[in-house]
């Protein structure tokens, strides 16, 4: 059963007469079941051509630290009646996500703009959208949410689910949020392929986890489409000794041979691909897999304990462009990154213990997850428990850099894999998962026949090998293990996903400046009196372990005089620390003098909690010193 969706209270982005998007009429297509959710559409019609090549070999890993700049205008723009909403029935390669991208550019251009954090060891464009209001003010002073996805590269699902949460914003999706009204006060950054070499890679079907190397070391595989078919599958070979064999019922499925298995065929299995420098013995491996979900700070070891963790923090180029980006944005106060594994909404800890987490923080994250999980209809976890024999400890992991570096509520969407779409439950999986067991290969392998159109599975084949000779190649293509079903896609991850950073968003820390008055209380002299309050959702701090981590600085509050106005208070500056929500407000006086009828203006600024400003006119009477 699926959780029951909860109605919101009526929200204050509404506006009375319900606001319609610029794209309230959309094109035609499968209207989401989602409660909280209009209709929606598919998006021009992209081909699901896919981007067969050979694995290229190391490449440079370390160049100049990427710099975010803005792109020129494509001049690809849509017209809004070419535009909808992104695809939730295909992957997206990376050519379709940039003209994806672009065009949102061209009916939205008043809400969004493209830029990219840097560019990718291939030379592509991590794109960057940033959603947010662009008519007036200044969006880096807003508070601001960043979402990253695909950081693991065969998880091209995440792409979707963050085109979704730009399409929901932009068309004003929801029916009980205004979210145009929402963007005045928010900036939303959307990083939809923070690995885009390693996606392109990933969608020919190859192994990688989100760089791989494929060392040209003697006698050594190297991934490669062997038969010209466009993918890169597995190739099969008989051999007396070999660890694998075909299943009894489904000779498709290939399953371990078992201790003391001396009747029938075996064969040695390899990913598809050329031997480099053959000498004619069994080739071997030699590859360097680099996750990049590894090479965080928060408790970063090295490879020989943590594999994948690159050679030191923030190693890889796409890491070290999304960690100089967020560093140069204090503005940020939410942060969620999507992934696909087994479906599960994951929070801090990623290593280490619940008790980590301070308890007022850990009260609110508990609520904030079970929200996205009852949005999405997924289980709330902490990252640690993720795992057959909990608990795990992952090193150098996003989750704890989140909380623990960043002091901000850390949140990542498992969105599932390909076993939770064959009807198998997380805690089931995990539970019972060690290793590929028939029972989990024959599912998938009855979901992929009933899905031929998706073409997940290749069947064996006999090839000619220039190197090995007759092979069979075959075997799934490695990124539809790890992805959602279309149809949970569609109907409640990205929809649900999205619904969640947009309700977080919309409770931001917000300042606000009350009771301001200038009264004059001597001949030509004023006393100025306001009161600065946060009347948002959040503390302007978001969590307790950011006070503890000291890198706030404390929300201000200014006097701006106009021209020929002498203070007469000492200080002009005050700092006023951090502000609970509704929970008190900073009391502040000035004295001026002016001339009757200046205009005097409070600032008031937090990093994570944006800017507010008013102005009151001097007034005269009111009592004597
Ligand atoms: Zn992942």
């Amino acid at each position: 059963m699926r959780a029951p969706i909860g109605r919101l209270p009526p929200s204050p982005w509404r506006t009375p007469e319900g606001e319609v998007g610029p794209c309230g009429s959309v094109r035609g297509g499968p209207t989401s079941r989602h409660p909280l959710r209009a209709s929606r559409s598919c998006g021009p019609s992209f081909t699901s051509a896919q981007c067969a090549r050979q694995s290229e070999g190391p490449h440079p890993r370390h160049g100049e630290p990427p710099v975010r700049r803005a792109m020129p205008s494509s001049g690809r723009a849509l017209p809004m009646s070419e535009i909808a909403a992104p695809h939730l029935d295909r992957w997206y390669t990376y050519d379709q996500l940039t003209e994806y991208l672009h065009a949102l550019e061209g009916p939205f251009g008043q809400r969004c703009r493209l830029s990219s954090i840097g560019t990718s060891p291939e030379g592509r464009e991590l794109w960057m959208m940033e959603v947010t209001d662009l008519t007036g003010g200044d969006p880096e002073q807003r508070p601001a949410y960043i979402v990253q996805a695909n950081i693991h590269a065969k998880e091209v699902a995440g792409t979707n689910s963050s085109l979704t949460l730009a399409w929901d914003l932009l068309a004003n999706t929801p029916e009980d949020i205004d979210t145009h009204a929402l963007l005045r006060e928010v900036t939303f950054y959307i990083i939809p392929r923070i690995n885009p070499d390693g996606a392109e890679f990933a969608l020919t079907g190859g192994e990688i986890r989100s760089r791989r190397e494929d060392l040209r070391e003697p006698n050594c595989i190297y991934q490669a489409d062997v038969d010209g078919d466009g993918v890169i599958v597995d190739m099969r070979v008989e051999r007396p000794d070999g660890g694998w064999k075909a299943a009894p019922d489904d000779p498709r499925i290939m399953i371990a041979r078992e201790p003391g298995d001396r009747e029938g065929t075996f064969y040695a299995v390899y990913t598809e691909g050329l031997v480099h420098d053959p000498d004619g013995c069994d080739p071997g491996y030699a590859a360097r897999s680099h996750d990049f979900n590894r090479n965080w700070p928060a408790n970063w070891h090295q490879e020989h304990e943590q594999p994948g963790a690159g050679d030191y923090p923030f190693s890889e180029p796409e890491m070290r462009a999304f960690a100089d980006f967020v560093y140069s944005h204090p503005n940020i106060f939410g942060v969620l990154g999507f992934h696909c594994g087994s479906s599960a909404v994951l929070m801090p800890p990623s290593a280490g213990s619940v008790d980590d987490i301070l308890p007022a923080d850990l009260r609110v994250f508990e609520e904030l997850g079970q929200r996205a999980a009852e949005l999405t209809d997924l289980k709330l976890m902490p990252t640690i428990n993720y795992a057959s024999k909990p608990p795990i400890a992952l090193k150098g992991h996003s989750a704890d850099w989140g909380y623990q570096h960043m002091g901000l509520f850390h949140f990542e969407i498992e969105q599932g894999n390909i076993y939770n779409a064959s009807g198998t439950k997380t805690e089931d999986f995990l539970a019972e998962y060690e290793g590929f067991k028939l029972k989990y290969a024959t599912e998938i392998m009855r979901y992929h026949d009933e899905h031929p159109e998706q073409e997940m599975f290749v069947d064996w084949h006999e090839v000619e090998h220039p190197q090995l000779g007759r092979v069979e190649v075959g075997g799934w293509k490695k990124y539809w293990m790890i992805n959602p079903s279309f149809e949970t896609l569609r109907e409640w991850i990205a929809p649900g996903s999205s619904r969640f950073i947009i309700e977080y968003a919309a409770r931001h820390a917000r300042l606000e400046i009350s009771d301001l008055d200038a009264e004059e209380v001597a001949g030509g002299i004023y006393r100025v009196r306001a009161r600065v309050m946060n009347s948002g959702g959040f503390p302007t701090n978001i969590t307790q372990r950011a006070m503890a981590l000291r890198s706030l600085k404390p929300v201000t509050a200014e006097l701006v005089l106009p021209e020929g106005a002498e203070l007469l208070s000492q200080k002009r500056h005050f700092a006023i620390g951090q502000l609970a929500p509704h929970a008190r407000s900073a009391q502040l006086e000035w004295f001026v003098r002016c001339e009757p009828g200046a205009e005097l203006t409070v600032l008031a600024r937090s990093q994570r909690a944006g800017v507010a400003e008013q102005s009151v006119a001097c007034r005269s009477g009111g009592a004597a010193l």
